[in-house]
């Protein structure tokens, strides 16, 4: 009789002493290479590979980087785009958030020793950005600036908004729903496509704590349509607070029609809030801007404490503004003509490479983040249909977009520096065999 392979699977101190298994103990810890090496363990008794093939696939396993996450060529020509994790962030940032993994100087001032004020390198940038706004506060997200607005200034009191702007923000949340959760109530006003002054200035009363105006970030409504404008708002005596959304902080001659923090506030509204990582192409975070006494009080708020920025993002978006255009902002702004030419010579290699692959018009967009409506002309690589689901699955995964059967590779989002890659990654795909 045959022993019993499963007795010849080797044990786990055996492995856990194996150079490379060791090795990336201390890379990514005990828990999990001893996961690993169990996982492999268990492939050889059920079977699947040989005794003697569990170190190498335990090594493996092991040799890819501490994180689940996986690294994406965006190809589906949307910049801001929320399953990939919206803003990609810049060099510059991104050497930030290593700086600020470390110990540092986050709420301590190194000169006297003392506890200081925190992020306040992000706080100084934000307000060299936008002098018009008396200060800053930087919380988790868009979603958080706007729950401590609506808690710390109109809890038991009523916030005015129009029918119009009730929005769902995506996967199923719902601004109004959000702000109810605040114990603030929301004064309806107006219709899903006409709101007007009168509309508002007859529901202003004593228990106004303030109007909100919320910018329709994600949808357009067109027609027999009127909305009433933040300089006009300011002129009926409440607080005029604005959730601008995108983020874009000055004026961007690439989006002309989005509304800026800058030029919100000098229209006359006290507040504005927006989050980082949509068009400001920055790290995911909750700005509000605007008066100082209202930014004070938001901040001393107890919830602030609980929706606050850790130290990465405060990093990072003070790089993100301080440093050099952010992807977002060269994607949205990446030249027609580029793209075109870059298509046809990807396309171009693929076709020599008997790749059934040409290159055509392709229209990119903002995304969630803003600019509904606005297309962007670039170009893309078509490719058969079949290509999108392993060009999904493949290393580096590439995602594209699926048109009338075919998968376009829009460029809009790929770094130029990446054609090669992205050029490989076709290639590496069995073109013949099952639809993916
Ligand atoms: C995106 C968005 C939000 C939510 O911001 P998050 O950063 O996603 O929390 C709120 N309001 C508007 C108008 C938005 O566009």
């Amino acid at each position: 009789m045959a022993a019993d392979p499963r007795r010849a699977v080797p044990r786990t101190d055996v492995l856990l002493a194996e150079p490379r298994i060791a090795a990336a103990t201390e890379r990514l810890g005990r828990s999990v290479v001893k996961a690993a090496v169990g996982a492999a363990q268990d492939r050889a008794r059920r079977g699947e590979i040989a005794p003697a093939e569990v170190a190498d696939a335990a090594a493996r396993a092991l040799a890819g980087p501490a994180t689940t996450l996986r690294p994406v060529l965006n190809a589906t020509g949307v910049v801001v785009h929320t399953n990939l994790g919206r803003a990609p962030l810049s060099a510059a940032a991104q050497a930030a958030l290593v700086t600020a993994a470390g110990y540092v100087d986050v709420e301590y001032d190194l000169a006297t020793g003392r506890r200081a004020t925190r992020g306040r390198g992000a706080l100084a940038a934000l307000l060299a950005t936008v002098p018009g706004a008396g200060d800053a506060l930087v919380v988790n997200n868009g979603a958080a600036a706007l729950v401590l607005a609506a808690t710390a200034l109109a809890r038991g009191r009523e916030m005015v908004i129009s029918r119009g702007e009730l929005v769902e923000i995506g996967d199923g949340f719902r601004l109004p729903d959000l702000l109810v959760a605040t114990g603030a109530r929301i004064r309806e006003v107006g219709t899903t496509n006409r709101t007007v002054l009168g509309d508002y200035a007859d529901a202003i009363g004593p228990d106004t704590a303030f109007v909100l105006k919320v910018h329709p970030a994600n949808f357009r409504v067109e027609g027999f349509t009127a909305a009433v404008d933040v300089r006009a708002l300011a002129t009926l005596g409440a607080p005029v607070v604005v959730d601008v959304g995108s983020g874009l902080l000055r004026p961007d001659p690439l989006l002309p029609a989005e509304p800026t923090a800058a030029g919100t506030l000098r229209a006359g509204a006290v507040l504005v809030t927006a989050s980082g990582d949509k068009l400001l192409g920055g790290p995911q975070a909750g700005l509000v801007l605007g008066d100082a006494a209202l930014v004070a009080q938001l901040r001393r708020h107890p919830l602030a404490r609980a929706l606050r920025a850790d130290k990465l993002t405060l990093a990072a978006l003070e790089a993100t503004l301080r440093g050099p255009t952010p992807p977002v902002r060269a994607a949205v702004g990446a030249d027609a003509e580029l793209l075109r030419a870059r298509a046809t010579t990807l396309a171009g290699e693929l076709a020599a490479a008997g790749v059934d692959a040409v290159a055509v018009p392709s229209d990119g967009a903002v995304g969630g983040g803003g600019a509904p409506g606005l297309r962007l002309p670039g170009a893309a690589v078509s490719l058969p249909a079949a290509y999108a689901g392993r060009l999904r699955t493949g290393d580096p995964a590439v995602v594209g977009r699926v048109e009338r059967g075919r998968c376009l590779l829009d460029l809009r989002c790929v770094p130029a520096a990446a054609d090669e890659v992205l050029l490989a990654a076709v290639r590496a795909v069995q073109p013949a065999g099952p639809e993916c």
